[in-house]
């Protein structure tokens, strides 16, 4: 085992299976064309992942990044969102997908969407959502997993900037 304090939660097999039918629900529900807008830096992953998936059941996507941070550097959500790189693509009259890691507060989210208010439909893509935490009324379209209220890492989630590169997502026992 490469990081014995990652207790593997989702394996890179489940994440590879439900690309594929969260874009068969995507490609049915916002036609052929999409606007991604991923939300790093947890996203990344999942967003390259989704929108190769998306080719794959015919949907074109521009793509484009922004920068939201609320946690800093511990475990738990800050509760303030702010932003560090904007928006640089022209949204407005398109459909646009914001992509994300996961759906906790709703915070992240909620900000977001008031960021692409020119977008002709919004729809939210979450790779994961653990329930019962919601500050704000926000719910995603698309939901990659359901997991339970602990702290995950791996396929682009981190702590502390770390555990990025793990596969498959995980629970930190260490920082648990
Ligand atoms: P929200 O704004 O919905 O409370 O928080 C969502 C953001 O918090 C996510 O985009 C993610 O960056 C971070 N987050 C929430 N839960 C976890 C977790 O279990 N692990 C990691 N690595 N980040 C999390
Ligand atoms: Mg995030």
């Amino acid at each position: 085992m490469k990081n014995p304090q990652v207790t593997p939660l989702i394996s890179e097999a489940e994440i590879k299976a439900r690309m594929k039918t969260l874009a068969k629900e995507i490609a049915a529900s916002m036609g052929n064309e999409v606007m991604v807008i991923s939300l790093l830096k947890g996203s990344f992953m999942f967003t390259a992942d989704l929108i190769r998936a998306l080719h794959a059941e015919g949907v074109k996507a521009q793509v484009d990044f922004i920068t939201l941070s609320s946690y800093g550097k511990g475990t738990t959500s800050s509760g303030t969102v702010t932003v560090s790189r904007g928006i640089s693509e022209d949204v407005s009259g398109k459909s646009v997908l914001i992509v994300d890691d996961i759906l906790e507060s709703g915070r992240t989210i909620d900000f977001a969407r008031k960021l692409v208010s020119d977008a002709k439909h919004v729809k939210v893509a979450v790779l994961l959502e653990k329930p019962g935490k919601l500050a704000v009324e926000i719910k995603a379209d698309f939901i990659g997993f359901t997991i339970p209220d602990k702290f995950v890492v791996g396929y682009g989630l981190d702590y502390a900037n770390s555990y990025r590169e793990i596969p498959f997502v995980g629970v930190l026992s260490s920082a648990a």
